[in-house]
């Protein structure tokens, strides 16, 4: 089977299944008005971004779906106020960070938390995010609890098992545990039949990422601090600068900062806004190389809905982010991605993105190509978005929907140790 015929089956098979069984379509004097329970597991920043537009959309599917919110606070600090400007209840907190605790401390603690709540729930099916322990500790603790799991993001892969690390991992190995892959686009969905997951278990959705981006944009105005900062460099060309990721602290990073420092002396037109993380190598690099630079402003990090806000005013991004390489063509703008390689090629496709990789004079004739091609911006604007349109979190609600409706409501069998005499 091709790439693209095998993608086409999935999606396919996906709108047959609703056809067949949505209630809409003549199912429903069938079938006992139960209320089927989807739990979603998140724990960091990006999984709430992602899962906000899929838990919305499961609590208004008109099939009876309960919409069962589980953080494990992976990441306590960011994701509770992230939680709550995204009108995300959480129905049970597992709590689950202490100081210094390792990738195996993490896995178990959630695993053991949550069982607790799949015991007490009875949820009939769990759904996970992406690629982080949380995600992978949910999708085990549903095969363990025979849930079926439902992976949203499913099928990105670097190809390397290890980077990032351990995310490459925790992805293959969901794969191999969900019963049902939320596909982002088709590639992902050609990397999960390559590795041999079944395509009728495959639905292509578009990521997520897209709907919330396009709800906070509508929904959440920006906070006065921002707007008075966007104010004050209107007329500028933005660029808005991240960096973060661990392979590039030290020599890579000062090297990227200092090429940008010297392209923005040589443009008056040109202004930087970087959200500088909170990671001490990220702070000292950032101060030393940026210190009295005219025109780059230094901020702490902004809140998701702000930070929206501000790519949606860039003229150009330069990240080494995973994140924002799908926010990137979703806002229509040109990305510079400080990364060798990335797990979105899509985005180097559909010609918004570049690599610069770790070198610095790549990235600064980048830059200069930038500023000399002025339909760059234009360009970027009219590019069709490779992660989707918006609607991910219907689509996938429709699909749990719909698998809930073709497996029935099975009770949750126990754990195959408790039968044991
Ligand atoms: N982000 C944010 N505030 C900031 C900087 C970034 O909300 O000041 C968002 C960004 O839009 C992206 C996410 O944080 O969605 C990126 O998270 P991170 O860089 O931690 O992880 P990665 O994307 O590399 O997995």
């Amino acid at each position: 089977m091709t790439g693209t015929s095998s993608a086409f089956r999935a999606t396919q098979l996906a709108t047959i299944r609703h056809v067949v069984l949505h209630p809409c379509h003549g199912m429903e004097q069938h079938e006992a008005p139960t209320m089927r329970t989807v739990l979603t597991l998140f724990g960091t920043r990006p999984e709430v971004i992602k899962l906000a537009p899929v838990m919305h959309a499961i609590a208004r599917h008109p099939g009876g779906l309960r919409s069962l919110q589980v953080s494990s606070s992976q990441h306590t600090d960011l994701l509770h106020p992230l939680a709550r400007r995204l009108n995300v209840r959480i129905d049970h907190d597992l709590a689950v960070m202490t100081a210094g605790q390792s990738l195996t401390d993490t896995l178990t603690r959630v695993m053991t938390g949550l069982s607790g709540v799949l015991a007490a729930e009875r949820p009939d099916m769990i759904l996970v995010q992406g690629d982080t322990t949380t995600a992978l500790a949910g999708a085990l603790a549903g095969c363990h609890a025979r849930i079926p799991v439902g992976h949203v993001e499913a099928g990105l892969r670097t190809g390397d098992r290890t980077s990032p690390f351990p995310e490459e991992i925790n992805r293959r190995l969901i794969a191999q545990v969900a019963d049902l892959h939320f596909a982002a686009t088709r590639r992902n969905v050609d990397a999960l039949v390559h590795e041999g997951v079944a395509p009728d278990g495959i639905v292509l959705t578009g990521n997520p990422v897209v709907d919330a981006l396009h709800a906070i944009l509508a929904d959440a105005p920006p906070a006065p601090a921002l707007s008075a900062l966007l104010a004050g460099i209107a007329g500028r060309r933005l660029i808005v600068l991240t960096t973060h990721r661990r392979e590039n602290f030290g020599a890579v990073m000062h090297g990227h900062l200092r090429a940008l420092r010297r392209f923005v002396e040589r443009h008056a037109d040109v202004t930087v806004v970087f959200p500088v993380h909170p990671n001490p190598a990220v702070v000292a690099a950032a101060q030393a190389e940026l210190g009295d630079a005219p025109r780059i402003h230094r901020i702490a990090p902004l809140d998701y809905p702000d930070f929206v806000h501000l790519l949606s005013r860039a003229w150009l991004i330069v990240s080494d982010s995973g994140g924002i390489q799908e926010e990137a063509p979703t806002l229509g703008k040109p990305v510079i991605i400080l990364r060798d390689t990335t797990e979105r090629p899509e985005v180097l496709e559909c010609g918004i993105g570049r690599l610069a990789g770790h070198d610095a004079a790549r990235l600064e004739a980048l830059l200069e190509d930038a500023h000399a091609d002025a339909s760059l911006a234009d360009t970027a604007r009219a590019v069709a978005n490779p992660f989707g349109s918006g609607d991910a979190g219907t689509r996938i609600a429709q699909a749990v929907h719909a698998f809930l409706m073709r497996t029935g409501n099975a009770p949750i069998a126990a754990h195959p140790q408790e039968h044991r005499p």
